[in-house]
């Protein structure tokens, strides 16, 4: 029988305690799009100390359901396996809770719980190397250009859209992204035009159908989108319906953005060959962490797709500028609450931080006075 090879133990540095909780964040403003309201953000976090004394964080998150399963999925099932193992084998680690929940996966609860711990684990890889994660996960620049979301959701007005779109442009932000998916698709064209006539050309709009359409009404509505010229559209359909997003991406000129619903590597694979999205939006905590994230965006370059992560700017920041292929950065501030300070933007783009690790500086006591698990 092969004898396995014990790697050098000099290197280990063995995790000796896991710390789980769940705080909830209200967001800033309402924030509707065509299927759902974000009431909440559930935010799940784990810390992991290792037998030297270095501890990270990392955290995922849900917009209102299914946080407290998460952690005690969390609980129950991943922390037990984590005491002992090598904090500097982030795959294995990896590897090891995926299949051991397996039954459960792939699925979102079990995606997120995965993601908080590999958050955590590069979190102290960073702070272990002294590095910060755009530079430990590729490096490919420490800057990536921001679009607002914040002024684009399906609630407001379209005197709202356009103030919130021009308010961007004066900051020298590149993009706003709109919210799409108005009953009557004359309303949609309506904001939009009333958009673009007050930004120019100049200015990326992306639209967001939040998967609420049919193959059928995405296809109509995109004929009707294309004279204003959108960088892309987002979630058009049901991120299962892989077929009506082939068929779509054939029948529109408009790129097809797809990701924040897709949980696996595989999946992303899915779309890849077959054409059926022109832009990936992976998001790091419901694929389960910074390791898969990195997988998605290296494929994609493999097929010379661009990627822009979706929502957590605080952490997609550093990963957008790892990689080569990232276009976009969304603006959605969400962390403020428990923040210390914020990601600087300058010149509408957004800097990735420098501190070492994930680089999120976050305001214990707050986190200590939000906990609700
Ligand atoms: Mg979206």
């Amino acid at each position: 029988m092969r004898q396995p090879i014990t790697p050098d133990d000099s290197l280990r540095a063995p995790i000796r305690r896991v710390d789980t909780y769940l705080v909830d964040l209200i967001p800033e403003r309402p924030r509707t799009d065509a299927i759902q309201a974000f009431t909440k953000q559930e935010t799940i976090f784990v810390d992991i100390e290792t037998d030297d004394g270095m501890v990270g964080t990392g955290y995922a998150y849900t917009i209102g359901t299914g946080g407290r399963a998460v952690l005690e999925m969390l609980r129950n099932d991943l922390v037990p396996l984590l005491v002992g193992q090598d904090a500097n084998q982030i795959e294995a680690v990896w590897q090891k809770l995926f299949w051991a929940t397996h039954g459960t996966a792939v699925g979102a609860i079990t995606s997120l719980a995965l993601a908080a711990v590999d958050i955590a684990l590069w979190d102290v890889r960073g702070k272990s190397l002294g590095q910060p994660l755009w530079r430990l996960a590729g490096g490919a620049r420490n800057s990536v250009p921001l679009y607002d979301t914040e002024g684009g959701w399906l609630q407001l007005s379209t005197e709202e859209l356009v103030e919130g779109a021009v308010t961007s442009q004066k900051q020298g932000w590149p993009g706003v992204k709109l919210k799409v998916g108005k009953p009557r698709p004359e309303e949609d064209v309506e904001r939009l035009n009333a958009v673009r006539e007050a930004v120019g050309p100049a200015m990326d709009i992306m639209v967001d159908a939040n998967q609420s359409m049919t193959y059928a009404e995405a296809k109509r509505r995109a004929h009707l989108f294309e004279p204003l010229d959108l960088y892309w559209l987002e979630e058009p359909l049901p991120a299962e319906d892989l077929g009506g997003h082939v068929q779509l991406a054939a029948s529109t000129s408009i790129p097809i953005a797809v990701g924040e619903s897709i949980y696996s590597l595989s999946h992303f694979r899915e779309y890849l060959t077959a054409g059926a999205a022109g832009i990936l939006q992976p998001d790091a905590a419901r694929l389960g962490g910074i390791t898969p994230w990195l997988k998605v965006a290296h494929l994609a370059e493999a097929f010379n797709v661009k990627v822009a992560p979706h929502f957590l700017m605080e952490l997609h920041v550093s990963l957008a500028a790892a990689v080569p292929n990232a276009i976009y950065l969304e603006h959605i501030p969400q962390l403020r609450k428990i923040m210390r300070t914020e990601i600087e933007i300058v010149n509408g783009q957004a800097l990735a931080p420098e501190s070492p690790g994930v680089g999120i500086d976050w305001d214990r006591e707050a986190i200590s006075a939000l906990r609700i698990g």
